[in-house]
């Protein structure tokens, strides 16, 4: 127990420690790509920016720069006209959204790097922003309309001059930064673009490295629990034998110790001159000696079982009529004082069988359900064919078998834990030999059971 407790919370720990190491791994993985997928994207849109202006003279806003700076002399009069201290805010704020309007709409940028990627056989579809950082309207005095506390506070220049971006933007790709300075203003703003299905595009590119990882994990999981089950198989198989040597000494001490004790009374010189009593004695060694040859025999076989196939000697016979001869026998053996009913509805079937074996299987049943009860043994044997199988059913009205102990009483060695206390003696071998010999036949055998109601069971074999 202590063993596999151990190996229990070591497995589970190793795996918990091999799943962080992946989430680590896979997680430095996902950052990277997301860097690189920045980088990719703004080595191209720097490469569109020089390809526009060598070919087409253009950074994209020619016609925003036009507009301005019509909209720039109105802005300057309209600022020098107005005194009030609250109007000239609202002014300021209405020259500024202005200034916003004309260079979101009326850019041609965001349009001539989607054909640049499109072209180079990249991503074509981004969302971009534009970012004023500083706006001042310039005639005889400068007028500072807008300027970003970001810009102000700000930041130290990159080596190119450029103000590092607002940290909002800082998971976007900055293109460009442009500071313009024209007769009636001075602008500076920042157009970033991004994508908003940048996480799936990396996903895809990760996916077969992910895919792998799981799958380590999964794999690792599975010969984890592979290895941890076997562990749980053979402690129960051990316990299992070590029931059996225990069982197995308290069968063969029984028969052995009669002996024993006959052997001692045959010595006595009363017992020498009454014959009665020899011959009782005699007799009881005699059944003794039978039933330990029995046991040991049946030791022998099991094991023979193991190594070789079963070896059947088959013959046609009336079912009806071996299944009165093994009952008949029974009732005047071990089954002296159950009371048994059949009921038969073979219509006569002739099957291929091992008599012997068929025997063994049907008397083992029997002497289970005398065995297996605390009140006078009723034993009801019903027989049938039914889709194509010939079908027996050994009903009892025993001490009846828990779910737990079903699962497992075709097992080799099993006994129910009623069993075990020597109240009922066995060797766990009776239905393993049952089941063995329904296969064998090329059918089946099964339970059904209630704890204090009686067991059925039923085997079937191929007509
Ligand atoms: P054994 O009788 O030697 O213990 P078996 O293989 O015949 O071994 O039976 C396995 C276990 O199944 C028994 O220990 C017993 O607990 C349970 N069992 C078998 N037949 C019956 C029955 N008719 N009623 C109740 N329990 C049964």
């Amino acid at each position: 127990m202590k063993k596999r407790n151990t190996v229990l919370v070591l497995g589970i720990t190793s795996i918990l420690i091999l799943i962080s190491v992946q989430v680590y791994i896979i997680s430095g993985i996902w950052k990277q790509k997301n860097e690189m997928f920045a980088l990719r994207y703004t080595v191209l849109s720097r490469e569109a920016l020089n390809f526009m202006s060598r070919r087409m003279s253009t950074d994209g806003f020619d016609t925003v720069r036009f507009l301005l700076r019509k909209y720039s002399e109105q802005a300057v009069k309209e600022l020098h006209e107005t005194k009030d201290k609250d109007e000239l805010v609202a002014r300021k704020k209405d020259i500024l959204e202005h200034f916003n309007l004309y260079i979101n709409h009326e850019q041609d940028l965001s349009g001539m790097l989607s054909a640049y990627f499109s072209r180079r056989g990249f991503e074509k579809n981004f969302n971009y922003s534009i970012v004023i950082n500083s706006l001042e309207i310039i005639s005889n005095d400068t007028i500072a309309v807008y300027r970003s506390e970001d810009y102000v506070n700000r930041r130290s220049p990159d080596r190119a001059g450029r103000p590092s971006p607002p940290e909002v933007y800082r998971s976007k790709i900055l293109v460009n930064w442009f500071p313009w300075e024209d007769n009636n203003y001075r602008l500076v703003f920042d157009y970033f673009i991004d994508f908003s299905n940048q996480q799936k595009m990396i996903l895809k590119e990760m996916a077969a490295s992910l895919g792998m990882s799981t799958l380590s994990i999964l794999l690792i999981w599975i010969m984890f629990m592979i290895t941890y089950r076997n562990l749980k198989e053979e402690k129960r198989l051990s316990n299992l034998k070590t029931d059996f040597i225990n069982n197995m000494t308290h069968e063969l001490k029984t028969p052995l110790s009669t002996i024993t004790v006959a052997g001692k009374t045959l010595e006595m010189v009363q017992i020498r001159n009454n014959d009665a009593k020899i011959l009782e004695t005699a007799k009881l060694i005699g059944k003794q000696s039978v039933h330990l040859n029995q046991l040991i025999n049946m030791i022998l076989e099991i094991s023979m079982w193991e190594r070789t196939q079963f070896q059947l000697e088959k013959r046609t016979v009336e079912i009806e009529e071996l299944m009165n001869d093994v009952v008949d026998s029974f009732k005047s053996g071990n089954g002296n004082g159950a009371s048994i009913n059949q009921k038969y509805n073979f219509s006569g079937a002739k099957i291929d069988l091992d008599v012997v074996y068929f025997t063994t299987l049907l008397n083992n049943l029997l002497s289970n359900a005398v065995k297996y009860s605390d009140k006078e043994p009723v034993i009801d044997i019903e027989g049938f064919i039914q889709d194509n199988n010939v079908c027996i059913k050994v009903a009892d009205n025993g001490i009846g078998i828990n779910k737990i102990d079903q699962k497992h009483i075709f097992d080799k060695f099993y006994r129910a834990s009623t069993g075990n206390i020597h109240k009922f003696k066995g060797l766990g071998l009776g239905l393993y030999y049952v089941k063995k010999i329904a296969e064998a036949h090329g059918g089946d055998v099964t339970v059904n059971s209630k704890p204090g109601k009686g067991s059925i069971f039923t085997i079937t074999i191929p007509y």
